[in-house]
């Protein structure tokens, strides 16, 4: 499956879902998350990301293997997010902080 990563914290721009096939998202207050059981890895969500904290789950930067089983915990107890919601303010600040 692929995997949010801490990345999408405070940003939460949701291009992903306007992509994903099979309404694997789930979100709550700070960011999304994909449910493994329901992604298909299409791989379409990775390259839309704004800040690019999209990642497969076979291909974790170092550090972020973590979010593997975070993605899967909080999509259980999360909703799913079916429609692109605004980002979160401050999201412009942060994808140009992460992109530096
Ligand atoms: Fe959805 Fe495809 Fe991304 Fe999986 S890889 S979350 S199916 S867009």
């Amino acid at each position: 499956a692929y995997v949010v990563t801490d990345s999408c914290r405070g940003c939460r721009y949701t291009e992903c879902v306007t992509v994903c096939p099979v309404e694997c998202f789930h979100l709550d207050e700070s960011m999304t998350y994909i449910d493994p059981e329901n992604c298909i890895d299409c791989g379409g969500c990775a390259p839309i990301c704004p800040v690019g904290a999209i990642h497969p789950s076979w291909q974790m930067p170092a550090g972020k293997a973590e979010w593997i089983a975070i993605n899967k915990s909080r999509a259980a107890e999360t909703p799913v997010i079916a429609a692109k919601l605004p980002p979160l303010p401050g999201a412009d600040e942060q994808a140009k902080r992460l992109a530096s």
